[in-house]
């Protein structure tokens, strides 16, 4: 089943058009990757997704349910957890106390410290509990961000380039914590430029170019896409 549907989203910015009658969807529990250049319109999508900008025209469904006309909060009640492309952690708060701020608003808020601690181990975060965020290298704050979401317990997570900054050890880490993840139930879908995280992890791919869906696939079929070779592939391979 598609958690989530995007049904034919437009959305401009004065004369530019950001996102053309982009169609994607995400199937429950699997992660669906959101590929494409820069400037493609990926961040722009997962704002209409997350309900932080309203699209001219198209539907957003999430669970079989029209969430189109809904702010962020709601959304989030609805299950939604996201990351943004530009962090943004409380810099001076300790990495513990950014993840208790989500899981005290998530639907286990009667054990936040519990969910907190789970996931700090989990992310092998624990040595790091009492480190301000914004003593962190970019790629462990990233790695925050995501506990951040996950403290939220999401049905759907949305995660933009989330591996960004880490090195190949930590890259590799987190393609196991992505499955398991999934393997879970939680639906994934991930905005990201590391090609080889994108095609061992994802079960699904959409690829973005000058705000129009391309492409649709599996990862065997979208490496050997002509039109994903020219716009995209060609360059990052
Ligand atoms: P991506 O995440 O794929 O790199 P974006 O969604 O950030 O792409 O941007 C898509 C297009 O929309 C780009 O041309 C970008 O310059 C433009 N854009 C994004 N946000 C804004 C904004 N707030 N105002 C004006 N133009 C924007
Ligand atoms: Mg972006």
């Amino acid at each position: 089943m598609a958690l989530l549907e995007v049904r034919d989203v437009t959305v401009a910015f004065g004369g530019v058009r950001a996102l053309s009658d982009v169609a994607i969807s995400a199937e429950e529990g699997r992660i669906t990757g959101l590929i494409g250049p820069n400037g493609a319109g990926k961040s722009t999508l997962f704002d209409v997704i997350s309900g932080l900008r309203r699209p001219s025209a198209g539907q957003v469904f999430i669970g079989g349910r029209e969430v189109t006309r809904l702010g962020p909060a709601r959304r989030s009640r609805h299950g939604l957890a996201r990351t943004f492309q530009r962090l943004e952690l409380f810099g001076r708060l300790s990495v513990r106390d950014n993840i208790l701020v989500a899981a005290e608003l998530g639907p286990d808020r009667r054990n936040a410290a519990g969910v907190v601690e789970e996931i700090l181990d989990r992310l092998d975060l624990t040595r790091l509990a009492a480190t301000p965020a914004d003593e962190l290298s970019t790629g462990v704050a990233r790695l925050v961000e995501v506990a951040r979401a996950l403290a939220a317990r999401p049905k759907l997570l949305l995660l933009d380039e989330p591996a960004a900054g880490q090195d190949p050890e930590e890259t590799d880490r987190f393609a196991g914590l992505l499955r398991s993840v999934a393997a879970e139930g939680t639906t994934v879908l991930i905005v990201e430029h590391d090609m080889d995280l994108v095609m061992s992890v994802c079960d699904d791919l959409h690829v973005l170019d000058l705000g129009k869906v391309i492409a649709s696939g599996p990862p065997a079929e979208i490496r050997r896409d002509e039109r994903v070779l020219a716009a995209y592939l060609g360059d990052a391979a």
